[in-house]
C-alpha cells in the first residue's frame, strides 16, 4: 500500500500499519491494484451509452479514432459525459430534498417529525404566498411541504427559489434560458439529450447542464436546507469534537454516515432514549457514543453537537478502529467496501435505505411512519454487538480536536448584529460583512467544500488552501467533508485566529466567531448561495461583481459536479483541486475555464497544488476589487 497519499495525515497513517495486521483492505490497496487510470476515460474520452460502442476518441488531435460509430467526436463525448455527471449529481440532492419534504408533509405536533424552526417555517409560508393567519403550524407546514414536492414535477414555471437571487443574475437566467424548470424535468431533459443521437453540440450540451445544475442549487439543495432547518431546526454554533479520537473504549460506539437528515434526527433521538442508554449499561458499557461521517454527520453536529468521526476517506478506517460496534448509514458516499470490511471485525454494518441497498450489509428498513421505532430497533443492534468486541483488535488514535460548528446564515448574522452600530444601522442583515470586505479589512470571501480523493493528499489541500486564505485575510465558509478536514485541523476554533492576517483576526475577535465557519451538509452549500447573494443585493451587484470564490480542494462525486456547475452559474469562481475528466476536448475545457465567463460572470480554475491554487485565488479577489474600486 502507498502511504504517499497519507503522510498529511499521521492519525491515519498509524492505523493503516494496522490494517495490513488485520488483514483489511482500504482504499488505497484498491488504488494501487487499478494501476494506472485508463487514460481515455481520465480525458472523458470513452463513450458506452449505446450498444454499437463502447467507442473511444483518440486523445491526439489527427491520429487514430476521431469519432464514434454514430459520429460523435470528442467535444460531443466530453459535455455528454460531464452533462451525465451533473444530472447524477442533482439527482442525489434533489432525492434528498424530496424526502424531507416528504416527512414534512407528515408532520404532527404529537408524531416523530414536528415542526422545530416555526419562525422559518412562517417566513417561507409567506415566501411562497401560503395562508399563515389563524391556521395550525401544521397545516401551514402541509401546505409549504405540497408546493415543495411540486416543485420537483410542476409542469410550468420556474423553480420558486430563484427569486432570492440578486436581480441582475435573475435577469442574466432569463436571458439565456437557463431558468431551472420543475427539478425532475431538468433532469430527465438533461438525460434525454445525453441519448445517442440527440445533443451533438458541446456548447448547447453545457447549456443545459448549467441549467439543470441551477435546479440542484436553488432547487433540490435549497429545499433540502430550507425544510431541514424548519423540521429540525435551524442550527445555531456551538461547540463539538473532531477526529477518530472521538470513539470511545468503553461506550457503545455508532457511526451514522450518509446523508439525510430525516432518519439521522432519528437515530439521534434513539439513542439518547432512557432505555437504549439503560440497555447500553446493562451490556457493560458507560452508554451510547453517536459519532458522525460525511454530509449526515455535518446535520447532526450542526444541529446537536454530535461529535464529528471523519470524512469521507475515513469511513473505513473508523471500523479499523475495532471499536465500532455499528456503521448505520443511508444514502450516497458510502463504500461498499465496508460490508467486506466489517467482516474483518465485530462491526455491524446497517443499511437502511432501500435506495442503497449494499451486498454483505445487515439490511433495516428505516420506516417514516414509524420513524422512531425503527431506529430504536437499528440502535439496539448495535447495543445488542457491544459484547461481541474483540479487545485485541482495538485501536483508537488518540487525535482529536475542538470545533464550533452550526453557522447558518441566520447564525452568521445573529453574530454580526454584534458589531451593528444601533444609531446608524439596522440589525439582522449581512451589511456588517459587506462593509468590512468593502473597507478591505477582509479581502474577500471563500466557500470551500467538497469531499476527499485518494487523487491528492487526504485533507492536505483543504487545510493548506484555508490556511493560506485566512492568512491572507479572507473569511472561509465551508460544509460537506472540507468542513470536517477543518474541523480536525483545529481551524474551527477561536485560537484559529492567531493564524489569520491582521484584519480578519480582528473581525473574528469583534464578532466571537472562528476564521473558518462550518456551514453544514452539501445541500448546505445553499446556504453559501443565500449569503453571498445578500451581500450583493445589499450592494445592489451580482455574485460575479463579488471578490468571492467557490473552491472544491478535493472533490469526487458528481454531487460536486452539479455544485461546481451552479455556482459558476450563479457568477461564483470556482476553483477545483481535482482536474474533472474533460481534457479529452479542447473546446469543452476552454468553455470552462474560460469562455464560459462571457455568458455568467464566472469560470471553473483547474489548480492541484494547493499553495498555488490559493495564490490564484487571492489574485483573482484582487482583480474583482479593482473593479469595484474597493
Ligand atoms: S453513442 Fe456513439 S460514441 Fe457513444 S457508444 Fe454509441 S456509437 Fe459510440
Ligand atoms: S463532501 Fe463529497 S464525499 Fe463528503 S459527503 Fe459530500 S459528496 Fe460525499
Amino acid at each position: 500500500m502507498s502511504h504517499e497519499v497519507l503522510e498529511f495525515d499521521v492519525v491515519s497513517a498509524s492505523l493503516t500499519e494496522k490494517a495490513k495486521t488485520d488483514g483489511a483492505e482500504l482504499i488505497w490497496d484498491r488504488q494501487q491494484a487499478m494501476k494506472a487510470k485508463c487514460g481515455f476515460g481520465d480525458k472523458g474520452l470513452c463513450c458506452r451509452i449505446c450498444a454499437m460502442g463502447p467507442c473511444r476518441i483518440s486523445p491526439v488531435e489527427g491520429k487514430g479514432a476521431q469519432r464514434g460509430l454514430c459520429g460523435a467526436t470528442a467535444d460531443v463525448i466530453v459535455s455528454r459525459n460531464f452533462a451525465r455527471m451533473v444530472a447524477a449529481g442533482t439527482s442525489a440532492h434533489s432525492d434528498h430534498a424530496r424526502e424531507i419534504a416528504t416527512v414534512m408533509h407528515m408532520s404532527n405536533k404529537d408524531g416523530n417529525y414536528k415542526v422545530k424552526d416555526v419562525g422559518k417555517l412562517l417566513n417561507l409560508a409567506k415566501e411562497w404566498g401560503v395562508e399563515t393567519e389563524g391556521r395550525e403550524n401544521d397545516d401551514i407546514a402541509h401546505e409549504v411541504a405540497e408546493i415543495a414536492l411540486n416543485e420537483f414535477g410542476k409542469p410550468f414555471g420556474t423553480q420558486r427559489f430563484i427569486t432570492r437571487a440578486p436581480e441582475p443574475r435573475q435577469k442574466l437566467w432569463k436571458e439565456k434560458n437557463f431558468e431551472p424548470r420543475a427539478i425532475d424535468r431538468e433532469v430527465v431533459t438533461l438525460m434525454h439529450s445525453t441519448h445517442i443521437g440527440c445533443t451533438g453540440d458541446a456548447d448547447s450540451m453545457l447549456e443545459m447542464s448549467m441549467r439543470t445544475s441551477l435546479a440542484d442549487g436553488w432547487g433540490g439543495s435549497m429545499i433540502g436546507t430550507e425544510l431541514s432547518d424548519i423540521m429540525f431546526g435551524t442550527p445555531t454554533a456551538r461547540g463539538t469534537e473532531a477526529n477518530l479520537g472521538v470513539i470511545e473504549e468503553n461506550m457503545v460506539n455508532i457511526l451514522l454516515h450518509g446523508h439525510n437528515p430525516s432518519f439521522s434526527e432519528m437515530v439521534v433521538l434513539a439513542a439518547e432514549e432512557p432505555e437504549m442508554i439503560a440497555m447500553a449499561k446493562e451490556v457493560g458499557a458507560d452508554g451510547i457514543n453517536l459519532v458522525g461521517m460525511c454530509c449526515t454527520g455535518n446535520e447532526v453536529t450542526m444541529r446537536h453537537g454530535v461529535k464529528i468521526a471523519g470524512n469521507f476517506y475515513q469511513q473505513e478506517l473508523a471500523v479499523l478502529t475495532g471499536a465500532m460496534e455499528a456503521v448505520i448509514v443511508d444514502v450516497q458516499c458510502i463504500f461498499p467496501a465496508l460490508a467486506r470490511l466489517s467482516d474483518c471485525y465485530h462491526t455491524k454494518f446497517i443499511t437502511t435505505s432501500p435506495k442503497a441497498k449494499i451486498t454483505g450489509s445487515t439490511y433495516i428498513e428505516f420506516s417514516e411512519e414509524h420513524a422512531l421505532e425503527s431506529t430504536k430497533t437499528i440502535v439496539r443492534e448495535a447495543i445488542m454487538n457491544y459484547a461481541n468486541r474483540d479487545r485485541s483488535k482495538v485501536l483508537i488514535p488518540q487525535a482529536k480536536s475542538k470545533a464550533l460548528v452550526g453557522y447558518s446564515v441566520e447564525t452568521v448574522i445573529q453574530h454580526l448584529d454584534k458589531v451593528v452600530n444601533s444609531h446608524t444601522d439596522v440589525f439582522n442583515t449581512v451589511k456588517p460583512l459587506s462593509d468590512v470586505i468593502w473597507a478591505g479589512v477582509l479581502r474577500g470571501a471563500a466557500g470551500i467544500v467538497g469531499c476527499n480523493n485518494p487523487q491528492v493528499k487526504h485533507d492536505k489541500s483543504h487545510v493548506t488552501i484555508m490556511k493560506e486564505l485566512i492568512k491572507n485575510d479572507v473569511i472561509v465558509v465551508t460544509t460537506g467533508c472540507a468542513a470536517q478536514a477543518a474541523a480536525k485541523a483545529g481551524l474551527m476554533t477561536m485560537e484559529a485566529k492567531e493564524l489569520c492576517g491582521r484584519g480578519l483576526k480582528e473581525v473574528c475577535e469583534r464578532v466571537g466567531i472562528p476564521p473558518v465557519l462550518h456551514m453544514g451538509s452539501c445541500v448546505d452549500i445553499s446556504r453559501i448561495l443565500d449569503i453571498v447573494g445578500r451581500v450583493a443585493i445589499e450592494r445592489g451587484l451580482d455574485n460575479s461583481d463579488l471578490p468571492v470564490v467557490g473552491v472544491a480542494p478535493e472533490w469526487m462525486s458528481e454531487k460536486a459536479v452539479a455544485i461546481g456547475t451552479y455556482v459558476v452559474t450563479s457568477g461564483i469562481d470556482t476553483y477545483l483541486g481535482v482536474t474533472p475528466q474533460v481534457l479529452g476536448s479542447e473546446h469543452f475545457t476552454d468553455m470552462l475555464t474560460n469562455t464560459i465567463e462571457e455568458k455568467v460572470g464566472a469560470r471553473f480554475t483547474f489548480e492541484e497544488d494547493p499553495v498555488v491554487c490559493a495564490q490564484l485565488i487571492l489574485d483573482r479577489m484582487e482583480e474583482k476589487r479593482d473593479r469595484l474600486g474597493i
